[in-house]
């Protein structure tokens, strides 16, 4: 029952972001919901032939899928270019211009890249998105822990286990059986069918959050190449092995300034200090850099022999720019971005 009121409480917070409607909602009309929700649509897309036997192999996907994938990187572009819109000024200290007109597609190569080309065209293979769904759901789902069981031991789970876990809830929406508002009331709220469907629904909003996340993070770092006219310095001499390394931590520092303004703008002041979990995934630099970097093998290489900067040097970065965004901010400190 704990678990309910807790909910109840989520949603007078957090009605504005909810994307299944309970609001007078019978258990039925939730299941159906659910069924449309991200949740579904999603499995469909990235776990279509059940928990594969290695984790790390994505399945191949098929044209539709593909376009489908498209589809989330256009939401996930249009949503940073309407925020970019609001807030450009306060990350570039003028209007975003070029980065606005940016375009994206995807690619299926199956080799995990995120380029931009001197048009701002961004591509995005569809293997990180896929490793992006991956880190969306080890972050969500990855410590077992029962809501009644507050203060009880967590038990972490293997990545297998945790898109089994996945695809069990799933299965159990499924397989429950949807009720009239009157069958609701005769039975009460107690019954399993009410807690599997607020446990899927409290999965799919998080799932939402997290996956577009980082991949709002990461396009907001190919804007920010855009932007910041690195995008100007391809092929060309002045793309020094040094220079690579500064415009890779000047687009992270923009990317976390866009998203850090996005999500504050998106979350009531009660969302970010009752919600601080939720805060740092709508952030996704910190799934981005724990998780999904190594979900899609992304190698050290960058153009003409130079190397990138290493993943730790990037986190380290990212700190100090929290910290000084916090700092402006008066927000409290969130350690985002410390290691699971
Ligand atoms: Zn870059």
């Amino acid at each position: 029952m704990c678990r309910f009121f807790l909910f109840l409480f989520w949603l007078v917070l957090l009605v504005g972001c909810i994307s299944v409607k309970f609001e007078g909602s019978s258990s039925g009309q939730t299941k159906r919901a659910l069924q449309e929700s991200f949740l579904f649509k999603s499995a469909d897309i990235f776990y279509p032939n059940g928990v594969p036997d290695d984790p790390a192999d994505l399945p191949l996907l098929k044209k539709a899928q593909v376009r489908e994938i498209e589809d989330f990187l256009k939401a996930a572009l249009n949503a940073n270019q309407s925020v970019l819109g609001v807030i450009g000024e306060n990350v570039y200290n003028r209007e975003p211009t070029r980065a606005l007109a940016a375009k994206i597609r995807a690619s299926n190569t199956g080799f995990p890249v995120v380029s931009v080309n001197r048009n701002g065209v961004i591509t995005v293979d569809t293997k990180i998105v896929q490793a992006a769904y991956r880190s969306a759901l080890a972050s969500n789902l990855r410590e077992a822990q029962a809501f009644d069981d507050f203060f009880g031991e967590i038990e972490a789970r293997s990545d297998r286990e945790v898109i089994a876990e996945f695809l069990r809830i799933k299965k159990i929406v499924d397989e429950t059986r949807g009720r009239s508002l009157i069958g609701d009331l005769s039975t009460g709220l107690e019954d399993d069918s009410w807690s599997v469907l607020t446990e899927a629904a409290f999965l799919t909003i998080d799932l939402e959050q997290s996956f577009f996340g980082v991949l709002s993070f990461m396009l907001a770092h190919e804007l920010a190449h855009v932007e910041l006219g690195h995008i100007d310095l391809l092929d060309t001499e002045a793309l020094t092995c040094k220079r690579l390394v500064e415009v890779e931590l000047e687009a992270d520092e923009k990317a976390l300034e866009t998203t850090f303004f996005s999500a504050q703008a998106q979350l009531s002041p009660a969302g970010v200090f009752f919600f601080p979990d939720m805060f740092a995934s709508r952030l996704g630099a910190s799934d981005f850099f724990n998780l999904t970097y190594e979900y899609a093998n992304f190698s050290g290489a960058g153009v003409r022999g130079c190397e990138y900067p290493s993943r730790e040097a990037r986190i380290a970065a990212l700190e100090a720019s929290f910290g000084r965004l916090t700092e402006k901010r008066a927000l409290s400190p969130l350690g985002i971005l410390e290691e699971n």
